[in-house]
C-alpha cells in the first residue's frame, strides 16, 4: 500500500525523535511490502527562525495533502519571552493545527509493560501483569472554546467567564470514534462524566447512551468523573477505554499516563472524520536534553505504531511495532531515563534502530 506521511520534526528533541519513528514505519514498510514517501516541514521555532511564523501555510498544505503526521515536539522556554504569547507555538501552531485539520478525538494509550511495574508510583499489586488503558479526549469543544469567554472589570468586583459547551453532533463524533477504538480492544467502554451536575454532562449520557445501542458487542459503563479519577489510582485494571470531554479527559488521561510511570514511553494519536491523523509523543521538546542523544525515542515509534492502526488500517503492522518495543525493553534495552543509574544506557538513535531490527525481524531478540 502506498502512503504519504509528512513529518513535522519541531523543535528541541523532536528531531531525534521523529527520526526514529520514521524508523521504524520504513522498517514496518520493508518488513510487509508498503511503499510510504515521507515528506518533512517546519514547524514550532524551527519554522518561526526561517519564515516569521510557528506554522508556515506550506506546512499545513503539507499536512491536510497527506494520509498522515507524524510530529516531534515544538516549544524552547528560553525563547517565549522574547515571543508574543500569540506567536508562541501552543498558541501559533498546536491549537491552530488541531482546529485547522478538524482533529476533534485524542487518543492516549497509558501502557505499562508487566516487566516495567517498578516504573509505576502505585503499588505494585494493584497493575500486576501490566496495565493497557485508552482514554479518548473530546479535543475541539467544551470550556477550552466555548463562549462567552474572558475576564472583566476590576477589583472584587471583576469577573471571568468560561463556557462549556457541546452540542449533540460533537458528542455523536467522538462516542463513535471511542466505540470503534474499544471494538479494536478488549470491547469494554466507559463514558466518564458529571452528570449528576452539569447540563452539558447530562446530554452527553443522553448522546452516549443513544449512540452505543449500535454497538451491542461493547460492553459499556458510565461512571462520574471524580469516582473515575479515584478508580483510576484504585483499581486501574477494570478499564479499557475511557472516552470523555475536553477538560476531564486532559486531567484523567494526565493521570493515567502517571501509571505507567514514564514520560518517554507515552504515545498519542489525534484523529478527526475519516482516516486522516496526527501522530504525536506526549512529551515535550526536552530542551534539557535536546542534542544530547538522551532523548527515548518510544514515544514517538509508539505512535508511529497507531498511524498504522489507526489511519492505515495495518493492524498486523501496528502489532509488529508495539511487539518489538515489548521484545526490545523486554530483553532489557534501555535509555537512560529508564534507567537513569545504568552508565550503559542506549542513545537514542541505538534504541531506535534495535527496534526497527525487531519490527524486520522478531525472532532476533
Ligand atoms: P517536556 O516533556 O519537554 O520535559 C519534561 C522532562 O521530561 C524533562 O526533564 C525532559 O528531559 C524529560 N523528557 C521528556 N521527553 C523525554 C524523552 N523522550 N526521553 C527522555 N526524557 C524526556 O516538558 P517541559 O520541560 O515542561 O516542556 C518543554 C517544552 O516543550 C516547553 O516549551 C513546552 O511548552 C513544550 N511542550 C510541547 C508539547 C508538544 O509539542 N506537544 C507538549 C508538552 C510540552
Amino acid at each position: 500500500m502506498r502512503k504519504k506521511i509528512a513529518v513535522l520534526p519541531g523543535d528541541g528533541i523532536g528531531p531525534e525523535v521523529t527520526q526514529e519513528g520514521v524508523k521504524a514505519l520504513k522498517a514496518a514498510a520493508a518488513r510487509f511490502g508498503h511503499d510510504f514517501r515521507f515528506a518533512e516541514a517546519e514547524v514550532g521555532y524551527a519554522a518561526y527562525d526561517s519564515s516569521g511564523t510557528c506554522l508556515p501555510a506550506d506546512t499545513l498544505a503539507l499536512c491536510k495533502e497527506s494520509d498522515a503526521v507524524l510530529f516531534g515536539a515544538v516549544g524552547i522556554p528560553a525563547r517565549d519571552p522574547q515571543t508574543p504569547p500569540a506567536d508562541r507555538p501552543e498558541m501559533a501552531a498546536l491549537l491552530p493545527l488541531r482546529q485547522k485539520l478538524g482533529l476533534f478525538a485524542n487518543l492516549r494509550p497509558a501502557v505499562l509493560f508487566p516487566f516495567m511495574v517498578d516504573a509505576t508510583s502505585l503499588k505494585p499489586e494493584l497493575v500486576e501483569g501490566g496495565l493497557d488503558i485508552m482514554v479518548v479526549r473530546e479535543l475541539l469543544g467544551g470550556l477550552y472554546f466555548g463562549e462567552p469567554k474572558g475576564r472583566e472589570g476590576t477589583g472584587a468586583t471583576e469577573r471571568a467567564v468560561d463556557s462549556m459547551i457541546y452540542t449533540a453532533g460533537e458528542i455523536e463524533r467522538i462516542i463513535h470514534t471511542a466505540a470503534r477504538v474499544a471494538m479494536k480492544r478488549k470491547k469494554r467502554l466507559c463514558s466518564v462524566d458529571k452528570a449528576n451536575v452539569l447540563a452539558t454532562s447530562q446530554l452527553w449520557r443522553d448522546v452516549a447512551t443513544r449512540v452505543l445501542q449500535q454497538y451491542p458487542d461493547l460492553e459499556v459503563t458510565h461512571m462520574l468523573v471524580d469516582n473515575c479519577a479515584m478508580q483510576l489510582v484504585r483499581s486501574p485494571r477494570q478499564f479499557d477505554v475511557i472516552v470523555t470531554e475536553n477538560t476531564f479527559g486532559d486531567i484523567l488521561s494526565d493521570e493515567a499516563a502517571m501509571l505507567t510511570g514514564s514520560l518517554g514511553m507515552l504515545p498519542s494519536a489525534s484523529l478527526g472524520e475519516g482516516a486522516f491523523g496526527l501522530y504525536e509523543p506526549v512529551h515535550g521538546s526536552a530542551p534539557d536534553i535536546a542534542g544530547l542523544r538522551l532523548a527515548n525515542p518510544i514515544a514517538t515509534i509508539l505512535s508511529a505504531g497507531m498511524m498504522l492502526r489507526y489511519s492505515f488500517g495495518m493492524e498486523r503492522e501496528a502489532d509488529a511495532v508495539d511487539a518489538a518495543v515489548a521484545l526490545t525493553l523486554g530483553s532489557g534495552a534501555r535509555t537512560r531515563d529508564l534507567a537513569p543509574d545504568s552508565k550503559n544506557g542506549l542513545s537514542t538513535d541505538e534504541m531506535g534502530s534495535r527496534i526497527a531490527e525487531a519490527i524486520v525481524d522478531q525472532r532476533g531478540l
